[in-house]
């Protein structure tokens, strides 16, 4: 609880949706749009077979501590407070949230997945080390298609497939570091509905934006007055 204590001060809550905030990944949208343009055409390509439930746990803005936790947490030589920081915050923020998400999902999660990585790295996902080992979970290995370069982040109905085969009637927790379209995100999302998961809940420990980015500005003024990092705020309850 110390750990994610400390990390108050710089982590921000997501917005709620509307006036000019996505409905799905929290980034801006652009005044009069429901979902910002990323969403919106995850949204068609998928035919709408998408995560549920999409939590980013705070925003990750570009230059700041918690972007940099992010990066550190997995490099090559991987920073231990990084790992401590995200990894208690992770797993109190699903502990708050687990009884909301297995209402919204009609049950609780049976399965966790995390997205593979498409740059080459050996061996396990830091994520799945860090935190799905300690939710007793089984855990889901997707695998990506190397048709697709590792920094192509769009939407690709065939960007991953479950060697396994099927999740019939699977809840899938579908946990990941950092958003920045949610390409990766959401089709891994849609390849774990067309393996026959019943429904998806992603959580994202880092929305990622841009403050360079103009149109991010508004979002990034708001962050500025938002009000203390609150981990039992609950994004079920934006909706
Ligand atoms: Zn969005
Ligand atoms: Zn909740």
């Amino acid at each position: 609880m110390q750990v994610v204590e400390r990390q108050r001060n710089y982590l921000r809550n997501p917005l709620p949706p509307g006036d000019g905030i996505c409905a799905v990944c929290r980034s801006n949208a652009g005044n009069g749009f429901e979902v910002c343009y990323q969403c919106g055409q995850h949204r068609s390509a998928s035919g709408g077979l998408q995560a549920d439930i999409v939590a980013p746990i705070a925003y990750s803005v570009k230059g700041s501590q918690h972007d940099h936790s992010l990066i550190a947490y997995k490099a090559m030589h991987r920073s231990n407070a990084a790992v401590q920081n995200l990894s208690s915050l992770t797993v109190l923020y699903l502990a708050y949230h687990w009884d909301c998400f297995s209402t919204a999902l009609g049950g609780p999660f049976t399965h966790i997945a995390t997205v593979p990585s498409t740059r080459g790295r050996q061996g396990e996902h830091p994520l799945e080390t860090f935190v799905a080992k300690r939710l007793n979970l089984p855990a889901l290995r997707a695998v990506s298609n190397s048709a697709y370069s590792a920094d192509d982040r769009s939407f690709h109905a065939d960007r991953f497939y479950l060697p396994g085969g099927s999740v019939a009637g699977g809840r899938v927790l579908l946990l990941d570091d950092t958003w920045t379209t949610g390409g990766r995100v959401q089709s891994l999302a849609f390849a774990l509905r067309a393996a026959g998961a019943v429904a998806v809940a992603a959580v994202v420990i880092g929305r990622r934006v841009n403050p360079d980015f103009g149109p991010s500005k508004p979002l990034v003024d708001r962050l500025r007055t938002a009000p203390e990092f609150d981990l039992s705020r609950c994004a079920l309850d934006d909706e």
